[in-house]
């Protein structure tokens, strides 16, 4: 028989312009490009051989039997392993991993081990095809043939159903418009015989794929033209799950955003696009990566490699960047991290590289730093304190310890301050020194600041307010920098007061020096809208930032709290004493109430004593206890305020 082979040959052309821009262009190697390869050659295969097959059966006289029989031979095979090619490219779309992608596996599988049977079988029993008188017919079980294509597109749309959650708008679409060219297809081949369509349907997939799915840029950086943080993140895997070992080092360009404002975007594009063409000369195709922003990371598959690369990395950066008629030298930072002994999953790798930026960061040295024992030590712990406050915040579990502050002049505890704790069961005690900060970077403390004023209310309300003969005055709570950046401050406070009955005069914020000249504006509002209702305010830890007096007269405090390493440095060095000593006199001329922190001795508590100073807050005058113990403190020493000593 005679077949019109036009539309495949049509076919055969513009498959064969996909597979040469496949393979020319830079493909980063993943498993969907694998996948994609692959039903590529075969549909492309596939044509040729339904092109050959053809013509091979219109010249029957000229070509031998048995030539034809294996090119409908090949034919078969390549059309029955592109559905269940097709099929295994949507697993890798869905996003189907590990025990489920085998379990899915099988439902394409065994219906394919089955049609290889089947044809395996079918030069003997003529199951699809067989040949008599050098002309092909098909065969009985042809009907089975279109069964099978039929299912694998019923099978893909089931896979693309079940994951719609993971699969985007755009792979919906592909699937149901490839499916419904494919099905008139077959239908319009049912009835135009002698015109050979197959390969049309895999024509109108492939280019769909390769523009949307396939896309190659969609794993290159548009400014520097390398890999980008898709590309890497999937080679970081392919890696990962290779159990190869190796190294990346991230190259963080320093104030990069600064010298964008500077030059310009097209001369700081065209910076990058020069760093990233000497990193990809440096170190390989499909080994350098532009992560955004300001950093770029580098695989080094072997220690030799790695040096090689840390060693001309730093020399170039030593040297200027020539962009237009600009010259820059630009500061860097380098992180080197090694896998599979430094972490196991990209999301590790990605945690910890954060942490390590931050510890380069605040060195600020022209280092790179490398992670050791110790470092991977510290990054997980760390990670375990933030899981540990994110629970704590969850489950309202942090406690409130509260430490007396005595005033030297009535010779008693006058108030407290309120210090929150935090108990986890693997890490036992953690200081606020390790997870204030902490909660501070990542927003948490607005939380815990929320959760500390609630318990210290309900504390004051429950065993104060109904106690007046303690005699405490006052309670302070901290307040952190991120608090005080809110809007409505007061709106956080006031209600929490109310809902309580506290007296607003009962309660004294402290906030530090650097909290104060961060926000001044904003902190000015909150301290004249809160003192008009009766709270007060109290600096921190006053002289461990720049103790500039400035803020003291355009700040209205009512107390200065005075840090303890200030007290302590005092007792060792003279100088420390000297200047200590004219601080609390620029005070007391001021006329500002002055807390002295960390006293754990008598002489320092003598000391304080005669230098003026109204109030005591450290161990020697008591620890931070819970309320209980706490109150029951109170009680013994203010009424026999002689057995306060704690030598
Ligand atoms: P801070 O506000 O300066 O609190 C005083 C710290 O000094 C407390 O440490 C206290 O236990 C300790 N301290 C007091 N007297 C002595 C002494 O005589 N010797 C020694 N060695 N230490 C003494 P703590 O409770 O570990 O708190 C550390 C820091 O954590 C606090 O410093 C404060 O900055 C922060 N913090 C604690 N609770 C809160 C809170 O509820 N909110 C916020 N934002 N920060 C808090
Ligand atoms: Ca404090
Ligand atoms: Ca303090």
């Amino acid at each position: 028989m005679q077949y019109n082979y036009d539309f495949e040959i049509a076919s055969l052309l513009i498959m064969t312009i996909i597979l040469l821009h496949f393979v020319c262009i830079r493909q980063f190697p993943g498993e969907k490009t694998k996948a994609f390869g692959m039903f590529l050659v075969t549909c492309t295969a596939e044509c040729a051989a339904n092109i050959i097959s053809s013509i091979g059966l219109a010249n029957a006289a000229l070509v031998p039997q048995f030539a034809n029989e294996l090119l409908a031979f090949a034919f078969f095979a390549l059309e029955g392993l592109a559905s269940y090619l097709l099929f295994c490219y949507f697993m890798v779309v869905c996003r189907y991993e590990g025990r489920k992608r085998k379990l899915v596996r099988v439902f394409g599988a065994v219906p394919f081990a089955f049609f290889c049977i089947m044809l395996a079988l079918t030069p003997f029993l003529g199951f699809f095809y067989y040949f008599k008188d050098g002309a092909y017919h098909q065969g009985f079980g042809a009907g089975f043939g279109y069964a099978y294509i039929a299912y694998f597109f019923l099978l893909n749309i089931i896979l693309i159903v079940r994951r719609r959650s993971v699969v985007n708008l755009r792979t919906k679409w592909i699937v149901s418009i490839y499916t419904a060219v494919a099905i008139a297809m077959i239908v319009i081949q049912y009835h135009v015989r002698g015109v050979l369509l197959t390969s049309v349907g895999n024509t109108v997939v492939l280019l769909m794929l390769y523009l949307e799915l396939q896309n190659p840029s969609e794993h290159l950086d548009s400014v520097t033209g390398i890999g980008n943080e898709s590309a890497f993140e999937m080679q970081l895997k392919k890696r990962l799950a290779g159990k190869a070992e190796g190294t990346v080092m991230t190259i963080h360009l320093r104030k990069f955003h600064y010298i964008h404002t500077v030059v310009g975007l097209d001369n700081s594009n065209e910076l990058l696009r020069q760093v990233g063409a000497y990193l990809y000369r440096l170190c390989g195709k499909f080994h350098v990566f532009y992560m955004a922003g300001d950093l770029f990371a580098v695989f080094a598959d072997t220690a030799e490699d790695r040096e090689r690369i840390e060693a001309a990395v730093w020399k170039r950066f030593d040297e200027e960047w020539v962009v237009q008629e600009n010259r820059i030298l630009l500061n860097i930072e380098m992180v080197i991290q090694h896998y599979p002994a430094d972490f196991d999953t990209a999301a590790e790798f990605f945690g910890m590289r954060q942490f390590l930026l931050e510890e380069a960061a605040k060195s600020g040295l022209a280092e790179s730093i490398e992670t050791d024992e110790d470092l991977v030590e510290q990054y997980h712990r760390r990670r375990k304190i933030e899981l540990a406050v994110a629970a704590a915040i969850r489950d309202k579990s942090f406690e409130v310890y509260y430490q007396p502050v005595y005033s030297l002049r009535e010779k008693r505890i006058v108030s407290l301050e309120a210090l929150v704790r935090l108990h986890d069961e693997e890490l036992g005690y953690i200081s606020p020194e390790e997870f204030i900060p902490l909660a501070e970077r990542d927003g948490n403390i607005i939380h815990i600041g929320a959760q500390v004023l609630e318990e210290c209310c309900r504390f004051l309300s429950r065993h104060v307010l109904s106690n007046l003969s303690l005699g405490i005055r006052t309670v302070h709570v901290n307040i952190s920098m991120a608090q005080c950046l809110q809007q409505n401050l007061t709106e956080t406070i006031a209600p929490v007061l109310e809902k309580y009955h506290i007296p607003p005069s009962m309660l004294t914020l402290e906030i530090t020096e650097r909290t104060a000249i961060t926000t001044p504006e904003r902190m000015l509002r909150h301290m004249k809208e809160l003192g008009k209702m009766g709270v007060s305010f109290a600096m921190d830890d006053y002289g461990s930032g720049n103790a500039n007096c400035s803020y003291l007269i355009r700040f209205p405090f009512q107390e200065i709290k005075i840090d303890k390493a200030i007290v302590w440095a005092a007792f060792e060095d003279e100088k420390a004493r000297i200047v200590l000593e004219n601080e609390i006199k620029t005070i007391q001329r001021l006329g500002i109430p002055l807390v002295i922190e960390g006293v754990e001795r008598r002489e320092q508590s003598e000391m304080a004593e005669k230098l003026g100073v109204d109030y005591i807050q450290g161990y020697y005058y008591g620890r931070p206890l819970p309320e209980q113990e706490c109150l029951r403190y109170i009680r013994s020493f203010n009424s026999v305020p002689e057995n306060y000593a704690r030598q």
